[in-house]
């Protein structure tokens, strides 16, 4: 079998081309447009490079971005300050922090000072809640991309054995809530999982969220099994791609497969709340 590329190029453009339709009528009621806030902290060039491409992505779909870069020794304090101000300007629609910060800095302590309102990367524990108990709310961006992904190909989840390898709270957690909540039967793994090519053996579905280039091997994975990789290191995916398209029925390349959803997601996001935020004022 030679898998079916999931592709997230294609999906994407999709996605994007609505959003853009969405700011348009959104610029149209409101007669403003709507903002995302990149926050990036310290020199990190694969970071500079996501923001950017955020950045060019909002551009394209008519939405306004600001980029705040603050110095790698900043303290927790000063970047929850910033975001609290971040979250309090009425000019301000939707918050990203980029991940990861400088070790120094409290990661959790800074998502918590985005306002869930403004949380359109899906970081907040109020967002990761409202996802766990399935009651709508934002989306963390990587997650919410695989899902539409997946939905685009119309790939069944109802019964099916999920194995997300990886937990962090950003991408491997929330995508395992994400699955359950269409019916899936989820298997974590990490790195103290004993036994994790027996584990994918069993995957109908496998998520890896890892960034250990190619730590997947091709014939770990089930014939048939559909294959999500989100993960990006040395521009190299966790699975190893060539070997697991000859076994799976849809796979992800990577590039192409799910950073451009996770972009999407994030836009789409980011209109939402800017329409959440008029309904409220
Ligand atoms: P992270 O916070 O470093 O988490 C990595 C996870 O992998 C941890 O849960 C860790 O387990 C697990 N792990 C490490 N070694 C392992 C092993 N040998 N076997 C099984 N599991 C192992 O990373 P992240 O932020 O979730 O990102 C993961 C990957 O996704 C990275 O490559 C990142 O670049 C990529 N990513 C891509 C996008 C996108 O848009 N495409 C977005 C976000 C992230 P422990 O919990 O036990 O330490």
């Amino acid at each position: 079998m030679t898998a079916r590329i999931l592709d997230g190029r294609a999906v994407s453009a999709a996605m994007l081309e609505r959003v853009r339709r969405e700011v348009a009528e959104f610029v149209d009621a409101y007669d403003r447009t709507p903002t995302l806030v990149t926050v990036l902290v310290g020199d990190d060039p694969a970071s500079h490079t996501y923001v950017r491409m955020k950045a060019n992505r909002c551009a394209k779909v008519g939405m306004d971005s600001r980029r705040v870069e603050l110095d790698a020794t900043i303290s927790t304090e000063t970047l929850v300050s910033r975001l609290r101000e971040l979250s309090a300007d009425a000019g301000v629609d939707g918050i990203l922090l980029q991940h990861p910060v400088p070790d120094h800095i409290d990661e959790r302590a800074a998502f918590e000072a985005i306002d869930p309102s403004k949380d359109v990367d899906g970081v907040t524990r109020t967002s990761f809640a409202t996802m766990a108990f399935d009651e709508g709310g934002f989306r963390s961006a990587t997650p919410g991309g695989i899902m539409a992904l997946l939905n685009a190909y119309e790939v069944p989840l109802a019964g099916k054995h999920a194995v997300v390898v990886g937990r962090s709270p950003i991408l491997g957690k929330p995508v395992g809530m994400l699955l359950l909540a269409r019916d899936a039967t989820v298997t974590y793994c990490h790195s103290r999982t004993a036994d994790l090519a027996d584990r994918l053996a069993e995957a109908d579905v496998v998520v890896a969220a890892v960034g250990r280039p190619e730590m997947i091997r091709g014939d770990w994975i089930k014939p048939g099994a559909v294959v999500v990789d989100a993960g990006y290191a040395d521009n190299t995916g966790d699975v190893e791609y060539a070997a697991a398209a000859e076994k799976a029925s849809f796979i992800t390349p990577v590039p192409g497969g799910v950073g451009p959803m996770t972009i999407a997601t994030l836009l789409a996001q980011t209109v939402g709340a800017a329409r959440d935020h008029e309904a409220t004022r």
